[in-house]
């Protein structure tokens, strides 16, 4: 077969505590060059937490963020600079992102002036421009405010400026969430057609399974910390493993009546446990419709399992549809 595209990102057990919090304990993946990832849970997953460890946000506890191969967990202020421009970030709320004293042209430069990568004011305006009209917004609109602009253009004014440095990777957290729902169909389209012209590499942090069956190239679903299941969407989305993913998808509705009859109808009880004292063994296990006694007692290991790593002790290869 063809050679896979090279790694952009590869996590290594990675692991943030937050003193007693365990909102990330041991995740390892890899998102190669060009392909769109989801990193899929529900609030107190940890989702963000991981988004934040690898743009460096944060500075994880232990375990390993390497962009393009460079180790950079550790890495401070000057040192992390050269590899400012390959990853970006945006986030649910553009509101609360977007200084409010800065005008849309500030915003959308400043990674250009801060991270050196271009000379002078003409060619920075340029850069800019482009930038604004890559989202869709009327170069104009550089002289406004965050708060002249609605909730759609905050968001664009948000992507034009984490790609304005041409990053190979975009975390993007829940990057409609926020949004009237009238309008978060024409930034999900946006996002999906610049990652199609510009070829970066997505983290897309999401609560909603479904959103992302069309713009994922590969899924990944994590519970309190931990990843149960990830590997190909089309895999998953049509025979979901972990009873956990099960659950998410029997919550979104299908349109499709053929492939729901073909899903289990997992339904979740209560709320995502503390991750402050996570429970024993399979950390799902007080959720589970299935769990067994073993399942308090020993930590399932994600393994190969049907073109995908899960991590369930009753999941196996024999086992044909996941039900
Ligand atoms: Fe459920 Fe047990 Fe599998 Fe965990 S290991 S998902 S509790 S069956
Ligand atoms: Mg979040």
């Amino acid at each position: 077969g063809a050679t896979p595209a090279a790694p952009v990102l590869e996590l290594d057990n990675l692991v943030m505590h937050f003193g007693p919090v365990r909102a990330v304990d041991g995740v390892s993946m890899t998102i190669r060059r060009g392909s769109v990832v989801a990193l899929v849970g529900e609030s107190g997953s940890g989702k963000s937490t991981v988004g934040r460890c690898v743009v460096r946000l944060l500075e994880p506890s232990s375990g390993t963020v390497r962009l393009h191969g460079a180790d950079i967990s550790h890495l401070r202020r000057r040192a992390l600079r050269p590899h400012r421009r390959d990853v970006s970030i945006v986030f649910q709320d553009p509101a609360g992102s977007l200084d409010p004293r800065l005008t849309v042209g500030s915003i959308v430069s400043e990674p250009l002036r801060l991270l050196r990568l271009t000379r002078g004011r003409t060619e920075r305006e340029r850069a800019t421009t482009q930038a604004l009209e890559r989202v869709g917004l009327r170069t104009e609109l550089a002289d406004r405010y965050p708060h002249e602009l609605s909730g759609g253009q905050r968001q664009r004014v948000s992507l034009a400026r984490a790609l304005v440095s041409s990053p190979s990777l975009l975390v993007a957290d829940e990057p409609t969430s926020a949004l009237d729902v009238s309008v978060q169909a024409s930034v999900l389209n946006l996002l999906t057609d610049l990652q199609r012209d510009l070829g970066f590499a997505c983290l897309f942090i999401t609560h909603n399974l479904s959103a992302v069956e069309y713009l994922a190239d590969e899924v990944a679903v994590v519970y309190l910390g931990t990843l149960v299941e990830h590997g190909p969407s089309a895999e998953i989305f049509a025979t979901p493993k972990h009873p956990y993913t099960q659950a998410l998808l029997s919550a979104a509705p299908v349109p499709d009546p053929v492939r729901q009859r073909r899903r289990s109808r997992v339904v979740l009880s209560g709320d995502i446990p503390s991750a402050i004292d996570p429970p024993s063994g399979c950390r799902f296990h007080t959720r589970c419709p299935i769990a067994v006694p073993m399942c308090a007692e020993r930590v399932p290991e994600l393994r190969e399992v049907a073109g995908r790593r899960v991590a369930c002790h009753l999941v196996s290869d024999e086992d044909e549809d996941g039900s």
